[in-house]
């Protein structure tokens, strides 16, 4: 078993983390936080999360990048908005929570064989090529990339009986113009540089 090290010195924090996530969530009150906990005890998904809000917000404040990257948190939040307008300081923290995501999946940083954030990353690509989903790749993309064929032969009754209701397709979804689309998509990444 490997012994990990949980303090970490000042040298090896990330002191850039906290004003890109600003950035990002467009919130600049993260530093405002006391820690009152009030989002962790709101949140409806806490329970299942292996950080609560609060320490999320805490890793941000103090640089510790990589655990809060690594942590199933940020993807178990549902947007529900709950934890943001009880929050006394103003922190946007849904909005925080998708700025640690996108960090998370820039740098290819989030937790390895987690459906959550292969699920985002492919519906995205979907949509930004495609310009509509088509769940039938989405669905195979999401087991094959997150490394679970066994589940998907697991859901093959689902699956067919779907299928045969027309509550989904073999057909790939796709939009006429996608020359715009992909203008689009590189005005909108160019502008969120
Ligand atoms: S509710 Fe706001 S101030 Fe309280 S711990 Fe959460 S983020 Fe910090
Ligand atoms: S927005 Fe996310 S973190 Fe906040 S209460 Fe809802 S599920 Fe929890």
């Amino acid at each position: 078993m490997d012994i990990q090290r949980k303090v970490k010195y000042e040298n090896e924090l990330d002191t850039g983390f906290l004003q890109r996530v600003k950035q990002q969530s467009h919130c600049d009150e993260i530093e405002r936080c006391i820690q009152c906990g009030t989002c962790s005890s709101s949140c409806p998904m806490s329970v299942y999360m292996d950080h609560p809000p609060r320490q999320i917000i805490g890793f941000i404040k103090n640089g510790f990048r990589d655990e809060a990257l690594k942590s199933f948190t940020v993807w178990l939040c549902s947007s529900c908005y709950t934890c943001q307008v009880r929050c006394p300081s103003m922190i946007k923290i849904t909005d925080v929570m998708y700025a640690v995501r996108r960090e998370a999946i820039e740098n290819k940083a989030y937790p390895r064989r987690f459906s959550i954030p292969v699920l985002d990353k492919e519906m995205t690509r979907l949509i930004a090529r495609d310009g509509r989903n088509s769940e039938m790749r989405l669905i195979l993309r999401l087991y094959l990339k997150s490394f679970k064929p066994l589940s998907l032969l697991k859901m093959t009754p689902l699956g067919w009986k779907l299928l045969k209701t027309g509550r989904m397709g073999l057909k790939r979804n796709r939009i006429k113009d996608r020359k715009q689309l992909r203008a689009l998509v590189k005005a909108i990444k160019e502008n969120g540089k």
